[in-house]
């Protein structure tokens, strides 16, 4: 029998990741504390609950999609009244926890759920709310390899890859080092392209030249923060996202923290951590995160 999900987080991601599974006929309940999300949900047919507590009764696996680890570890331990999740949940429970949050978090919600006699697997997704409602997520897991087994099937139904990453922890930590490639690489070619429009080398030349050699990346060849060369980027619909300025901030400001906590000697991701913070207070919060260069353009002068 398929497993029993208690769906907590039914906002831009969750919402449609719990369709998803309603759809492949999983037996989901959901709850999320802001009711025009619950009501959203219930809208698209997802059975909901009154209560986060109420969805637990039963439930194979806790599913948490949440803003932060904040919320996760919150939701996990309960207070303010509320019961936390953690002791409502039958002995052995499997905790799957998909929101992107700080790697230490990730370690610490694994340990609380270990600690109450539960299983845990961090999970936290790339492919927007695009990927999310069309299924095709990419996972980034940190579990234990039996326990991955046992999620897989939701894996499947809600995205078209998962990758086992380690053990507790590990898929955030791949997320954050990812994401800080990212975000370094789009401030890179944005650099180069308003460079090359200083020294009078059109867009395309560049193109040409970077995405056939050493410069190559994918903030160059699928996101170009330059209309023309790649007509699906963002930049050529006025950098709607795409992935927004407010989540690439959050990401970098996630790799920002693993960064001080491990004491690695890094320059640019911090730089880059700012430079994304400034960019989504000025206006760039739900514009695409290419949109970084029209930025660099404008403190560029004449
Ligand atoms: P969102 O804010 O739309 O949804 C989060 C939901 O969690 C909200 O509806 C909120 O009310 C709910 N919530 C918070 N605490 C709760 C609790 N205790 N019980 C029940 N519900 C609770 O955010 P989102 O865009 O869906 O993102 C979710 C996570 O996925 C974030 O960690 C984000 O970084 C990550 N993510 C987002 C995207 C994206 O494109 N939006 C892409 C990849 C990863």
């Amino acid at each position: 029998a398929k497993p029993r999900v208690a769906f907590l987080g039914l906002g831009h991601m969750g919402g449609p990741m719990a369709v998803n599974l309603v759809k492949a006929g999983y037996d989901v309940v959901g709850f999320d504390v802001v009711p025009a999300a619950l009501e959203a949900a219930r809208g698209h047919g997802i059975p909901v609950a009154a209560s986060a507590a109420e969805t637990i009764p039963g439930a194979d696996v806790v599913l948490t999609m949440f803003p932060s680890g904040q919320h996760v570890l919150d939701a996990y331990r309960g207070g303010d009244g509320q019961p936390g999740l953690l002791e409502a949940a039958a002995p052995n429970t499997m905790f799957l926890d998909c929101s992107t949050i700080n790697v230490d978090e990730a370690r610490e919600a694994a340990r609380l759920a270990l600690d109450a006699g539960h299983r845990s697997v961090d999970a936290p997704v790339s492919g927007g709310v695009v990927g999310a409602e069309a299924g095709t997520l990419t996972f980034m897991v940190g579990a234990l390899q039996e326990d991955f087994e046992t999620v897989r099937p939701l894996f499947d139904v809600m995205g078209k890859r998962a990758v086992l990453c380690g053990e507790h922890g590990a898929g955030q930590a791949a997320k954050v080092c990812n994401n800080l490639i990212l975000g370094v690489s789009m401030i890179a070619v944005s650099e180069a392209f308003v460079l090359g429009e200083k020294l009078g080398l059109t867009h395309q030349a560049l193109f040409d030249v970077a995405s056939a050699a050493s410069g190559q990346c994918w903030a160059l060849t699928t996101n170009c923060p330059v209309p023309g060369p790649v007509p699906t980027s963002p930049a050529n619909r006025d950098y709607q996202p795409g992935f927004a300025g407010a989540l690439m901030a959050k990401d970098l400001r996630l790799a920002l923290n693993a960064l001080q906590s491990t004491g690695v000697a890094a320059r640019m991701g911090p730089l880059a951590s700012d430079i994304y913070d400034a960019f989504a207070a000025e206006g760039g919060a739900g514009r695409d995160f290419s949109g970084i260069i029209t930025d660099i353009r404008d403190k560029s002068g004449q």
